[in-house]
């Protein structure tokens, strides 16, 4: 076996043990392979073990490995900061978008989507770590920015994701994760409807499941440590 087909195994059997351990079904938490920095073999190789869903932060790196693996049937999302001049061939080439955090940018990706490809799915990104981070939009702006991109055609809002400062404390961990979904819950009873809290990554994701993730985004636990720092 190569070591991603034996990492890939390791993290489904996280997954399926951190959702034992809270009582939910496995099958409502979907892995996303974060391939940055990687190669295209890498994601062919962890596509030879049945992934079908990828993560990229860098829009030119994955247009390139797009091309390189267009023989097979995969799903790419875009989770990283998106600038605006580069939102083009995020709308062509991407099926979801986890980083939303203004409305310019949902507006251009909804204006650029073509037409023959369906909706681009799209998560809000918050920013739960108040100061510790910078990226994300604000709880307190959440709500009007969902109104705003609910109503852009081209888009389908899918829920909110997060990015927690990286901490070794699970109580802190959960804290982050339990305000994404209670954001989200408190966005559901104002009429949205929100199915996804894309949340966890490879040190923190059983805490995101116990909180209520529906995607983990793990890339390290996978493909092992990148040295590009990110
Ligand atoms: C890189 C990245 C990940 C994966 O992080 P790991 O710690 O390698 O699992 C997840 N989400 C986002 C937004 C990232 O940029």
């Amino acid at each position: 076996m190569t070591s991603i087909a034996a990492n890939l195994q390791a993290v489904h059997a996280r997954i399926a043990a951190a959702c034992a351990a809270c009582g939910r079904d496995a099958a409502a938490v979907r892995l996303l392979a974060v391939s940055k920095t990687w190669t295209a073999a890498a994601v062919r190789a962890a596509a030879a073990c049945g992934e079908r869903a990828f993560g990229e932060s860098y829009v030119q790196e994955a247009v390139a490995k797009m091309s390189e693996l267009a023989d097979l049937d995969l799903a790419w999302h875009f989770i990283g900061p998106l600038q605006s001049n580069k939102t083009r061939p995020v709308a062509e080439a991407f099926a979801w978008v986890h980083s939303i955090d203004r409305l310019k940018i949902a507006e251009r990706l909804s204006a650029q989507r073509p037409d023959r490809l369906p909706p681009l799915q799209v998560c809000i990104e918050v920013n739960v770590s108040g100061e510790a981070s910078k990226s994300g939009c604000a709880p307190a702006d959440v709500a009007a920015l969902a109104a705003a991109v609910a109503g852009l055609p081209r888009l389908r809002l899918r829920g909110l994701m997060a990015i927690p400062e990286p901490s070794d404390d699970a109580a802190l961990q959960r804290r982050r994760f339990a305000s994404l979904r209670t954001l989200r819950d408190t966005l559901n009873g104002a009429g949205f409807a929100l199915d996804t809290l894309s949340m966890g990554m490879s040190h923190d994701l059983e805490a995101a499941i116990a909180e209520g993730a529906n995607i983990v985004r793990v890339g390290t636990a996978i493909f092992g440590a990148r040295t590009k720092n990110d």
